[in-house]
């Protein structure tokens, strides 16, 4: 399965910036795990972070929904990745969108000194927002994948993670419990809905 991937330049001394983005249940984690282990069976050193805010599953590991899973360092903020990345030749970033705007910089330097950088994010909020500094990583990428869930009410591709649940603001850790892909027609239908109720 190849399609999702661009043709990087596999020598690994050119570095690069990949997003791959999209809702919640769209296969992110799973796409950037698959690209990291293809890395390592060519032989790169891989090297992968996420926030440490993010322990929804686990503190050291990359956990995708279909349980396949790669080792990572929780880190506090965006710079701690330019501290510890070591001699490697890829670098993996989960969760993306729970870093503040020095990601992008973080990310352009590393891919600078000759790294292939492959983040992951979630490009909007449960309000349709974009979400904190991926809009500027998606400027800034060479390569951009946006990924689809199923929609939850119909079955056309989601693109939106509607929050079930009351709370307000804009990070809330949850799974299915609290959040459901959808379409844009479904989205908007729900939205409508929920603001007819409240007037009530
Ligand atoms: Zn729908």
């Amino acid at each position: 399965m190849d399609f999702l991937e661009n043709s990087v330049d596999s020598t690994g001394k050119r570095g690069s910036v990949e997003v791959i983005t999209g809702s919640m249940f769209s296969g992110k984690t799973e796409e950037l795990i698959r690209r990291l282990r293809r890395a390592q069976f060519a032989g790169l050193k891989v090297e992968i972070f996420k926030p440490s805010l993010d322990t929804r599953f686990s503190e050291t590991r990359v956990v995708s929904h279909d349980d396949k899973s790669i080792v990572s360092t929780p880190v506090d903020n965006a710079s701690a990745i330019l501290l510890l990345t070591g001699d490697v030749s890829v670098v993996g970033i989960d969760e993306a969108q729970f870093f503040d705007n020095s990601i992008v910089d973080v990310c352009s330097r590393l891919a600078d000194t000759g790294i292939r950088v492959i983040v992951a994010g979630l490009d909007m909020d449960f309000m349709g927002k974009p979400f904190g500094p991926m809009p500027a990583l998606l400027a800034i990428a060479e390569f951009i994948t946006k990924v689809h869930a199923i929609c939850m009410r119909c079955g056309n591709l989601a693109q939106y993670s509607f929050r079930k649940s009351e709370e307000e603001q804009i990070v809330v850790l949850g799974e299915k419990d609290k959040y459901e892909p959808l379409c844009r027609t479904c989205y908007n239908q729900l939205i409508r809905n929920n603001l007819n109720n409240d007037e009530k």
